[in-house]
């Protein structure tokens, strides 16, 4: 059944129109006089970079992590949203927060190291977009020198002398001089409450406090890129390229000035480069050579992957940036219900018009989630090991162990030869491309995920050892699907006969309360003393393997839970109690084995039997999301494939 859903109205020009006024509204126009007086009401508007990026991730606040860590929504939202990621990210904020503080880490390069398509670039963008949206709210107001490419920070205005007062008197903290074309023009202390000042926004497109390099042909590189260069219409009036008039401040370092300078494959780059990097990160200050060094205050993040940094760690070229940098790693993540939030992600910005099977993102995750992990040396396999990194009880496993498998190998996840989510999406891509199908179901994916190790780029030049494990890596994924579709056909059947669970569950009950009760039971109404029936209760409770010796433990659990709830007013039912709710559950299905082999596999299936059928299915369209082709596939592959075993 499909429901009309009404879309609220949307008028264009209207929005248009809000849009316009509330850019309107921000945008400030003032003096430095006015300024100030801002300044005086709201001090902690002046801030630095690192401050500002501090601010805008901790804005949407905090949540703790069961390990004593804390996790930032910010990064959770959006179309950079990064999921499985929380040490990195924590570590990165780590650093924000040290160098809001004026701690040594603001005068350090930032570089992000992992295998390709680890989410790097994803963690840069966000930080990017969030200054730029929080730019646009009244927390985020930033103002800046009017007539300043640098973005310039008014109070350099103030001179030296008069900062300690000033900074005693409104509590802030004043870094830096002003840059030479702000220099010559606003030199004169009699005149400075008129210089212009305005609200700034921050934007990578406008190039206004973020800047993005990337070096290209080490031959061909070119300084003015990064610092400006001499403005040759304004040199002949200007007579020399040392007057700051004849300069355009305009490079990315320039522009980047106040916010965030992302600097690509910093490792690439030329010595030159590395220099004037050197000086930004350790003195804030940008070194031309034509002027004095001009102040800058900017977040300086780069990324590389592993081979690169493993050159940055012994060639002596590198050796003053090494002391310089702040490596956080960057592995994949290794969670796979995480891994499946970045597909969902990366699809819903694709556009996939078939129905995706809502098993199939978690099937594919699983496979490449295997393909990253380190085999234990501890009693647990990789299958295990997955399970208790996506928070899974595992019987046995305490939460001791699962910390010592995680500190097992601490570069888990760092290797870029395992899969990256950008294989699993381009397979997905072609599996759908080719088969031209309504539907992708997590057979399909399977499929798509083994057949693209030969032909994708990422994976077709690995040693053929190496790909053949991950062939089998596939064949696990499959089994974990196995379960998962056993599991979800017998949910489907059982809900469809919820009746005979409550059944079943009201009989154990009656029977286990007269087990503790001295083996008897007498009928409120008919006075008879009945004995509990062993042959009613042990198939249950054998279903999920308490053995003989265990059953009174059980039973006696089960009536104390029984009496607690309704010491609390509660009722028990059979979903309070999970093993309970398992155990029947399984009996249940064992009982309900032949009808679903049945149903699934008969070709003309009879009016009852279709009746039961048309049930499950409708229950797994309506409640689980699947689509008819794909509730019909799994239901045909479960009664076919793995009910015969
Ligand atoms: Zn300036
Ligand atoms: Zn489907």
């Amino acid at each position: 059944m499909h429901l009309y859903m009404a879309k609220p109205e949307f008028d264009l020009f209207t929005a248009l129109d809000t849009h316009a006024s509330e850019l309107e509204r921000l945008s400030w126009q003032g003096t430095f006089g006015n300024y100030i007086d801002i300044i005086k009401t709201r001090p902690s508007l002046a801030r630095t970079s690192h401050r500002t990026l501090f601010d805008i991730v901790t804005a949407s606040g905090t949540e703790p992590l069961p390990d004593g860590t804390k996790k930032y929504p910010f990064f959770e939202t959006g179309e950079n949203a990064i999921f499985g990621l929380e040490k990195p990210l924590a570590n990165l904020v780590g650093i924000l927060e040290a160098g809001a503080h004026g701690l040594e880490p603001r005068k350090r390069i930032l570089l992000l190291m992992g295998p390709p398509g680890g989410g790097k670039s994803t963690i840069v963008s966000a930080l990017k977009r969030g200054l730029e949206r929080f730019s646009m709210t009244d927390e985020g107001a930033t103002y800046a020198i009017t007539t300043c490419r640098m973005n310039e920070d008014p109070l350099h205005l103030i001179p030296r002398e008069l900062r300690p007062q000033f900074e005693e008197n409104l509590s802030v903290h004043i870094e830096g001089d002003l840059c030479p074309d702000c220099n010559s023009k606003y030199g004169d202390p009699a005149n400075l409450r008129d210089v212009p000042v305005r609200r700034i926004f921050f934007s990578e497109k406008d190039r206004i406090g973020i800047g993005t390099f990337m070096p290209s042909d080490p031959k061909s590189q070119d300084m003015s890129e990064l610092v400006g260069s001499v403005d040759f219409s304004q040199l002949a009036e200007h007579g020399s390229a040392s007057d700051p008039r004849a300069y355009r401040f305009d490079g990315e370092l320039n522009v980047a000035n106040r916010g965030i300078m992302e600097f690509q494959e910093i490792l690439k780059s030329d010595e030159r480069f590395l220099y004037i990097l050197l000086g930004l990160a350790q003195e804030q200050v940008i070194k031309t050579g034509r002027f004095a060094n001009i102040s800058a205050d900017e977040v300086v993040i780069s990324h590389t992957n592993q081979g690169e940094y493993d050159k940055f760690v012994t060639e002596p070229k590198f050796a003053a940036l090494r002391d310089r940098t702040l490596v956080i790693p960057v592995p994949y993540n290794l969670r796979v219900t995480a891994e499946t939030r970045i597909y969902e992600k990366l699809i819903k910005q694709g556009d996939f018009t078939s129905h995706i099977n809502p098993n199939t993102l978690r099937v594919a995750a699983t496979f490449a989630v295997l393909s990253r992990l380190e085999p234990s040396k501890k009693a647990v396999d990789n299958k295990k090991k997955l399970k208790i990194y996506d928070g899974e009880d595992v019987d046995g496993v305490s939460l001791k162990d699962a910390k010592d498998l995680r500190d097992e190998f601490p570069n888990e996840g760092m290797s870029g030869a395992s899969i990256s989510p950008r294989y699993v999406i381009d397979s997905l891509s072609t599996a759908l491309i080719k088969g031209n199908k309504n539907c992708l179901t997590p057979i399909d994916a399977l499929r798509a995920l083994r057949d693209g190790l030969d032909a994708h780029p990422h994976t077709r030049d690995l040693p053929q050892d190496k790909k053949e494990a991950m062939k089998n890596l596939v064949d696990d994924a499959r089994g974990e699907y196995d379960d998962m579709a056993k599991r979800e056909v017998q949910t489907a059947f059982i809900t469809a006969f919820s009746d005979s669970t409550q059944t079943m569950f009201d009989i154990y009950v009656t029977n286990i309360v007269a087990f503790c009760n001295n083996n008897k039971v007498t009928d409120p109404i008919t006075g008879e003393e009945k004995r509990a029936d062993e042959k009613l209760m042990r198939p249950i409770e054998e279903a999920i393997g308490i053995a003989e010796t265990g059953k009174k433990d059980f039973r006696e659990e089960i009536i104390r839970r029984i009496g607690t709830l309704a010491t609390m007013g509660h009722k028990f039912s059979y979903a309070s109690h999970p093993r309970l709710k398992e155990a029947l559950e399984k009996k249940l299905f064992a009982d309900l084995k032949d009808i679903v082999k049945i149903t699934t596999t008969v070709v003309n299936p009879d009016p009852q039997q279709q009746q039961r059928l048309d049930n499950v299915t409708d229950r797994l369209i309506k409640e689980k999301g699947y689509c008819p082709t794909c509730a019909n596939e799994m239901l045909r592959y479960v009664g076919s494939n793995l009910l015969s075993r």
